[in-house]
C-alpha cells in the first residue's frame, strides 16, 4: 500500500532529543541524564496537587464535561494577574489556555504559515518550535546573535530580505543557550518588528526561574506599548508540573479570534479537569513561594555543574553562566564533535544533548546542552566527573 500523506508530511523530522532519549533507556536507569529538560521530581508540589483535584472532584461533576474552547475563566483571570505583575495587560479574555506551551507556538503557526512562508529566529533555537513552523511547510531562517541576543543589524537584512511572517524568540533563559537577552536588543527587536510590520513570537516557559532576584528582564510583549505586534505564550510546566499541559497565549485581538477558532479544530479545548485543579493549586499554595524555592533550589543545581566545569582548563570548554531557566551551553575544544561523541559518553553512564540539532543553519559540533534541573545536585556533580573523563579521553 502507497499511503498519500500530505506533502508536509515530507518536512517532518525526528526529534533528537526524543531519539537520544529513546538511547538513554536502552543502556538502563545507571545513565545521569542532562538530556532532557525536565523538572526535578523531587520538588513537584505531588501533595498540593492531589489536594486541588480532590477540591474539583467536591465541586461536582462540571469538570468532566465538555467546557469553552478559550478555557476555564477564573484560571484565565489569576494568569491576567500574573502577567500583570511583569508588565503585560492582558485582560482575561484575552488570554487563550492552552495545551502547553507547544500548543500555542502550533496554533500561531497554523494561522500564520503558508508552505514556503519565513520565519525568523535565533540560531541555535527551540527544536520543537521549529519542527512546528516546518510542519507547516515553512522555511526557517536565523538571524546570527551573542550573549545579549539577536544581532540588530543580521535583524534587519534578513527581515528585508525574507520579508518573515513573524520572528521567534526566547529572550529570557532560552532554551538551549540559557542566555537572557540585553534590554537594548529586546527593544531594538520590536523597533523593526514595528518598522518592517511583522508579528514577534516571544516564547517565555522559563522567565520565573530567576536566579537573581535584583535584576529585571522585560518581557517584550510588555514594551508593546500599541499591543499590536507581540505574541506571548507562557507555560506551567516548569513551574507547577509538565503533565498537566497547562500554558496559555496572549496578543493583538485578531490573531487571538483566529488561534482560539482552530484550536477548536486541534482539540476543541483544554482539559477542563486540570484546568480547574490548577485554579485550586494556585488559589490554596503560595505559587510565587513554591517558584523562589524552585530557584533556590535550582541555582544550587547549576552552580555544582558550573563549579565543576571551573575545574577544567579554559581550552577544553567554555560557556555564558545561565542566570536562570534550566540549561547550560558549552563550547568545547574544536577537535571535539559533540555528536559523534555522544554514544561513547553514554557508556560512561552520563548524556547529554549535542548542540547540532539545535542549529537551523551553520551547526556547531563543538556545542552541546546540559540539563541541571532534572538530577540531583549529588548526581549532577557524579555524571559531570563521569562527562569530562570522556572528554578528556578523547582529546587523546
Ligand atoms: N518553549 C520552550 C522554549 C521550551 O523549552 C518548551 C519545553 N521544553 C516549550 C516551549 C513547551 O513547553 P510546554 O508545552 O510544556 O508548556
Amino acid at each position: 500500500m502507497s499511503y498519500r500523506f500530505a506533502d508536509r508530511t515530507k518536512m517532518f523530522k525526528t526529534s533528537a532529543i526524543r531519539e537520544i532519549a529513546g538511547m538513554i533507556q536502552k543502556k538502563g536507569s545507571d545513565v545521569i541524564s542532562f538530556a532532557g529538560g525536565n523538572p526535578f521530581e523531587h520538588y513537584f508540589p505531588h501533595e498540593e496537587i492531589k489536594r486541588a483535584f480532590e477540591k474539583v472532584f467536591e465541586s461536582g461533576k462540571g469538570s468532566l464535561q465538555y467546557g469553552m474552547t478559550p478555557g476555564f475563566m477564573p484560571l484565565r483571570e489569576l494568569i491576567s494577574e500574573r502577567v500583570k505583575s511583569k508588565g503585560i495587560s492582558a485582560k482575561p479574555e484575552e488570554i487563550l489556555l492552552t495545551t502547553g506551551s507547544q500548543q500555542a507556538i502550533d496554533l500561531f503557526s497554523r494561522i500564520m504559515l503558508s508552505p514556503n512562508d519565513v520565519v525568523l529566529t535565533e540560531n541555535p533555537t527551540f527544536l520543537a518550535a521549529v519542527q512546528a513552523f516546518e510542519s507547516y511547510e515553512a522555511k526557517v531562517v536565523g538571524v546570527s546573535g551573542d550573549k545579549d541576543g539577536m544581532d540588530p543589524e543580521d535583524l534587519e537584512k534578513k527581515l528585508k530580505q525574507h520579508q518573515p511572517k513573524f520572528i521567534y524568540v526566547v529572550p529570557t533563559f532560552s532554551n538551549p543557550e540559557g542566555k537572557v537577552w540585553s534590554e537594548e536588543r529586546r527593544r531594538a527587536l520590536l523597533e523593526l518588528a514595528y518598522k518592517y510590520n511583522t508579528l514577534v513570537l516571544e516564547d517565555d516557559p522559563y522567565g520565573d526561574i530567576q536566579f537573581h532576584e535584583e535584576e529585571t528582564y522585560t518581557p517584550i510583549a510588555a514594551m508593546d506599548e500599541q499591543k499590536s505586534q507581540v505574541v506571548y505564550t507562557g507555560s506551567f510546566s516548569k513551574t507547577v508540573v509538565p503533565s498537566l499541559r497547562i500554558g496559555w497565549v496572549t496578543g493583538p485581538a485578531p490573531v487571538l479570534a483566529y488561534m482560539s477558532q482552530i484550536k477548536e479544530a486541534a482539540d476543541l479545548m483544554s482539559s477542563p479537569l486540570n484546568q480547574q485543579a490548577l485554579y485550586y493549586l494556585m488559589t490554596e499554595m503560595d505559587l510565587d513561594a513554591h517558584i523562589r524555592m524552585l530557584t533556590k533550589q535550582y541555582y544550587q543545581h547549576m552552580s555544582v555543574m558550573q563549579d565543576y566545569l571551573k575545574t577544567l582548563d579554559g581550552d577544553l570548554v567554555s560557556w555564558n553562566e545561565p542566570k536562570g531557566g534550566m540549561f547550560l551551553w558549552a563550547n568545547v575544544h574544536e577537535s571535539i564533535n559533540t555528536t559523534e561523541l555522544l554514544a561513547k559518553i553514554l557508556d560512561h553512564g552520563v548524556a547529554y544533548i549535542p548542540g547540532a540539532p539545535f542549529y537551523v543553519e551553520n551547526p556547531q559540533q563543538n556545542t552541546l546542552r546540559l540539563n541541571f534541573t532534572h538530577s540531583s545536585p549529588e548526581k549532577i556533580k557524579i555524571g559531570m566527573e563521569r562527562l569530562t573523563a570522556a572528554f578528556l579521553q578523547s582529546l587523546k
